[in-house]
């Protein structure tokens, strides 16, 4: 026998007995998105290297180590994404969208990240995200915080709010030096990743993961201290388009997020059932990288879900709430009820919607049949036999104690099924 192959470490396949829930979790974030005028999108899952480093920013986790990056055989450098903000920026710019007015866009895809793999942390992983284009007003911000909350209250998941503001360019470059010189000022409790940080991007120590340096961060001057008056401005509509929404959150001054290009508003969802890898969804406003990316000066803001750890959050709930598509199994015996079977079921899909009908096609006995129907889950047996088409009829059995068998007229079964399903 050869060598059996396997699936690359922390690319995961998405099994059969394991999609219902991703269909459910990708129907109900869609119709929301839709519900709130957003349009999906998709960008390739390959760009040239520049969208990534110039977007993310060269001194970021992801572009320093998490890249997968290689040279293309005419020597172009190319990446797989890794996020997905850059390539639907690149994509406005290219097709110069942000020109026709205010563009609300979502996505749906995979990422890809050479991270260590663990619970709720993958390389290949999965997530939705919506992005606003043209759009300053700090109204759109909580429209974007509202959408998540919603869509945690219908997946009964409870998730804490964090918010923070990195104002703007200018006041964030003297925060920065207030910032370094702190934190220059305890080099020696800093360690090794921070110490990098402090001359390439000091704002990012404030997001180490280490407890030692828990006091030291803490104690740390606070960017909301320094904030320019339209981003304190901004910051404070926010909160009270929240207070107005009765969307509960918490002001969090090291909440800076892990990407160069934000600024005002920064929002993470965080559940503190998933351990170290709590965060759910994270977000903010980067009004500067249209323009950084070779585009004309658009506000935008946007976040971005992973879904696998929403998966993990629902996964025991999965049978609260997700309602299955009634599932009909449908038996046949003989040649002329096979023909009539299929001719049937088709009919039956042109016109009831939603529902799966499951055609034998071990073409076994009667009794062999039904005792698949009965293994399949299926909620109704369709019975066609000898006897059945010679009288024009269809049997009709409760597989789940809903009732007798009947006899249905062959002619009146979708009728029969519009009344009951
Ligand atoms: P973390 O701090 O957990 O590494 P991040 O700040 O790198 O997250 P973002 O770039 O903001 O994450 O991505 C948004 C969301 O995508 C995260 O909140 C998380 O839910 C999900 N996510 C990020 N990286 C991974 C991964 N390697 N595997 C699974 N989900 C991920
Ligand atoms: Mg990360």
């Amino acid at each position: 026998m050869s060598k059996k192959i396997q699936a690359i470490r922390g690319m995961n396949d998405l099994l059969p007995a394991d999609s219902k829930i991703w269909n459910f979790l990708d129907s109900t974030i869609n119709n929301l998105l839709l519900s709130y005028g957003y349009n999906y999108c998709r960008t390739p899952n390959v760009e040239s290297t520049e969208t990534f480093s110039r977007a993310i920013g060269e001194v970021t986790d992801i572009v320093e180590k998490e890249m997968y990056t290689w040279k293309d055989n005419n020597g172009d450098s190319l990446t797989l994404r890794p996020e997905g903000t850059a390539g639907v920026v690149r994509m406005m710019i290219e097709h110069n969208l942000p020109r026709e007015g205010i563009q609300k866009v979502f996505y749906n895809g995979p990422m890809f990240r050479h991270e260590r793999p663990q619970k709720g942390r993958y390389r290949q992983f999965h997530q939705v995200g919506a992005e606003v284009f043209g759009a300053s007003d700090a109204k759109i911000d909580a429209e974007l915080i509202s959408i998540t909350d919603s869509l945690w209250k219908s997946l009964k998941i409870n998730a804490q709010l964090e918010i923070n503001s990195l104002g703007s360019s200018e006041s964030r470059k003297s925060y920065r030096k207030i910032l370094t010189n702190y934190f220059n000022e305890n080099k020696n409790k800093l360690d090794d990743d921070s110490l990098r940080r402090l001359s390439s991007n000091p704002l990012r120590i404030l997001d180490s993961k280490n407890k030692d340096l828990e006091s030291l961060i803490s104690k740390a001057p606070k960017m909301i201290d320094y904030l320019d008056d339209e981003s304190l401005n901004h910051f404070n509509a926010l909160k009270k388009h929240l207070e107005c929404l009765d969307i509960p959150y918490t002001v969090n001054s090291n909440l800076v997020r892990g990407l160069d290009y934000y600024n005002k508003t920064v929002f993470e969802w965080v559940s503190n059932e998933l351990g170290s890898q709590g965060t759910i969804c994270g977000g903010g406003r980067y009004d500067g990288l249209v323009e950084k990316m070779g585009g004309n000066p658009t506000p935008a803001i946007g976040f971005a879900m992973g879904l696998e750890r929403i998966a993990l959050l629902i996964q025991d709930k999965s049978n609260e709430l997700i309602t299955d598509r009634p599932h009909l199994y449908f038996v046949s015996v003989g040649e002329n009820a096979h023909f009539e079977s299929m001719k049937t079921s088709r009919k039956i899909l042109q016109n009831i919607p939603n529902i799966t009908i499951t055609n034998d096609i071990s073409i076994g006995t009667l009794k062999s049949q039904m005792k698949k129907a009965n293994k399949s889950g299926a909620d109704f047996a369709l019975i066609l036999g000898e006897e059945e088409l010679s009288k024009n009829v269809i049997s009709f059995k409760p597989l789940k104690g809903q009732g007798v068998q009947q006899s249905i007229e062959l002619e009146g079964i979708i009728q029969h099924l519009q009344e009951i399903l």
